[in-house]
């Protein structure tokens, strides 16, 4: 039964990232070197407890991190957690060990993990907390509140036991105006007690483009927010397939030359735990950079070689000093991604692709002059059993629509195959995708059939 409200089913958005936050190896087991986070499937609440990351600063863990830096004079809260009983406990952690009054509370980004528990501040604010955010954070909000049931048919299909899809409602944290915006190239610096603060607007944060960065000079403490998503350390989401905006990958690499130029004693990103180790953090953090500079530097020399981009994604690899885990990221989308953000969505691969007319318009045809789907599904039997599952795909999908039980056996074996391939990189999304178009083709064949 589906009876879910609207923030539950935009919170969906990110669950997928707090359910690999919660699997991630802590810090000290992590080895940067060629280290693959495991992946859950669940959303798996974190316990709400504070953690003192050093004096005076604390992490409250949840589902989105709140961190709170006490001064003399008052606190600074950064982000706000989900809008659900997590961010509630964490709130109450808060108000018991604030340092008050609380001064101001800064939002890392417009996910609803970090600032769908804004609302419960509504005291703190009416006596004079100011909420600041990146300049963009009011337009990322904007596009996912306006174009709601449209992102909401895509979690569904990443994220199926977590998401109404039907939900309209949208909820306010989405509509929120900061006090204060911060914009890229200038920060906003200032004195609480003693304690100096710099809040950095970033181009790319990592999952979006209004990412905020919160350093402490004097105690070379840097937080993050999203930075480096939800696994540590992994190669960046920068292309979400749930449908957010192209990340550029060249605004992400100034955004990690500007955490190599801080130099960080202490980084404190929202779901990994923090990091107090300076050499693992400078390797870890110059790692991720050069892999996504090698990334880019390959898509744009194949482009200039005239090579297409499905020949780059298949082709571009990280070299094994640049593993990074795709659990999160995918390489391969990524090159894409890069390649559409360069150039937009015209390949000059056919004219037709010009015009409104889609390519599956004549699909009915070749299905019907192949002599129909039954077929279609022999020759896609050809192609899984000499071990190609995406050219059985690429022809089972002609017959979309006109699907016989063969045609639907021939798919589930193609995706069952893919699933396996998969479990190499274990990527949330992309075994979520496969997953709920299995589930699917199964349903088609109904009970008995498997
Ligand atoms: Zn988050």
């Amino acid at each position: 039964m589906r009876n879910r409200s609207a923030h539950l089913a935009l919170t969906a958005l990110v669950a997928g990232v707090i359910a690999l936050a919660t699997a991630a190896p802590r810090a000290a087991d992590v080895e940067v070197h060629g280290d693959v986070p495991e992946r859950v499937d669940d959303l798996v609440a974190l316990p709400n407890e504070a953690q003192e990351i050093a004096r005076d600063l604390y992490k409250i863990e949840g589902q989105g991190a709140i961190f709170l830096i006490n001064t003399p004079d008052g606190s600074v809260v950064i982000d706000t957690g989900i809008d659900n009983a997590s961010s509630v406990r964490q709130k109450a952690i808060i108000d018991e060990i604030a340092a008050k009054p609380v001064r101001k509370i800064i939002l890392t980004h417009f996910h609803p993990d970090h600032i769908g528990g804004l609302p419960l501040w509504e005291a703190e604010r009416a006596a004079g907390a100011e909420v600041v955010a990146h300049q963009r954070l009011e337009y990322m909000a904007r596009i996912q509140a306006e174009a709601m049931s449209f992102f909401l048919r895509r979690y569904d299909e990443i994220y199926p036991d977590l998401v109404d899809e039907t939900a309209t409602a949208v909820p306010s944290y989405l509509r929120l105006v900061p006090d204060r915006r911060v914009y890229p190239g200038h920060d906003h610096a200032f004195e609480l007690g003693g304690v100096e603060f710099q809040v950095i607007a970033t181009r790319n944060g990592g999952e979006g483009e209004d990412g905020l960065l919160v350093w402490l000079p004097q105690r070379r403490a840097l937080f993050v927010g999203d930075l480096f998503g939800p696994l540590y350390p992994m190669f960046p989401n920068l292309y979400t397939v749930r449908g957010e905006k192209y990340r550029d990958p060249l605004d992400y690499i100034d955004a990690l030359d500007r955490v190599l130029e801080l130099d960080p004693l202490i980084l404190a990103p929202t779901h990994p735990r923090f990091l107090t180790d300076h050499d693992y953090i400078r390797a870890s953090v110059t790692r991720m950079r050069d892999a996504v500079q090698y990334m880019w530097d390959e898509t744009i020399a194949g482009m200039n070689a005239g090579k297409t981009v499905w020949q780059l994604m298949e082709e571009i690899e990280l070299p094994p000093e640049l593993q990074l885990s795709q659990g999160h990221g995918k390489l391969s989308w990524s090159v894409r991604g890069a390649w559409e953000l360069v150039t937009g969505w015209y390949h000059y691969d056919s004219v037709a692709n010009l015009y409104h007319v889609p390519p599956d318009a004549v699909h009915g045809d070749v299905v019907e002059l192949a002599g129909g789907p039954d077929r279609i599904a022999e020759r896609a039997r050809v192609h899984l059993e000499a071990d190609r599952p995406l050219h059985a795909l690429r022809l089972l999908d002609l017959a979309r629509g006109r699907e016989t039980p063969p045609v639907l056996e021939a798919r589930a074996a193609a995706l069952e195959l893919l699933l396996e391939r998969a479990a190499a990189l274990n990527n949330y999304s992309e075994i979520g995708l496969l997953r709920s178009d299995l589930r699917r083709t199964r349903e088609a064949l109904g009970p008995g059939d498997e």
